[in-house]
């Protein structure tokens, strides 16, 4: 999918309503230290769905509320809007918003839905909270520095077919259970005779 827009407010260091026009191509944000950038990166996987604390750098969700300076007061609500075309063609417009006391609530086209649902839609669209299209800063550091079986791990998750790993697992834990199974059905029958 291609995200257009990206909407802020009271999202982390973004406390004035900010809004981004994301043109087709690679994307990259500079800035000076602490002024943004990686937050911007976490409000994307936020209104995608994101529920890890500990991947927004929060000790626990509500954190990326805007938390007030020394001259600000905090806010009482973040919400991110991220707004696409998919692959298709369809316009695609997703809102995340969080208020102190009250959790997450999400909207997709207007409409009231489930966070269920956003990771399903942003799935559908190829692409989503953990989408290895999303690079950020220590993510460059991580692929260089790692090492070969951790960097195919990566490759494998980027082309999608890390999850063949857990269902390999668990299929062959079930051929194990039944051949332990069947040997037990053998020692039974040998007993009948
Ligand atoms: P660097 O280049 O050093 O990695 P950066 O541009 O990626 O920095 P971020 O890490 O995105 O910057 O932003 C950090 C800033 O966001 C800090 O100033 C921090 O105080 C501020 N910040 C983070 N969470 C909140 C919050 N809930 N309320 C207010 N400010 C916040």
């Amino acid at each position: 999918m291609q995200i257009k827009r990206l909407k802020l407010s009271g999202f982390k260091s973004f406390v004035e309503p900010a809004e981004l026009r994301i043109e087709p191509g690679l994307t990259g944000v500079v800035g000076p230290n602490g002024c943004g950038k990686s937050n911007l990166l976490e409000a994307i996987r936020w209104v995608m769905g994101e529920n890890s604390p500990k991947s927004m750098r929060s000790g626990g969700m509500e954190d990326v509320i805007f938390a007030g300076t020394a001259t600000r007061p905090p806010r009482d609500f973040a919400e991110v809007v991220l707004q696409g075309e998919t692959a298709d063609g369809e316009e695609l417009d997703v809102t995340r918003r969080i208020e102190r006391g009250a959790g997450s609530a999400y909207r997709v086209n207007g409409r009231d839905v489930r966070a269920k649902d956003v990771s399903l839609t942003f799935a559908d669209a190829a692409t989503g909270a953990h989408s290895p299209a999303l690079v950020s800063q220590g993510k460059i550091a991580q692929v260089i520095a790692a090492k070969p079986a951790e960097r195919r791990q990566m490759l494998e998750e980027a082309a999608g077919i890390a999850g063949l790993h857990v269902r390999r697992r668990d299929a062959e834990g079930k051929l194990r259970q039944t051949e332990a199974n069947l040997a037990r059905l053998e020692d039974l029958m040998a007993g009948l005779d």
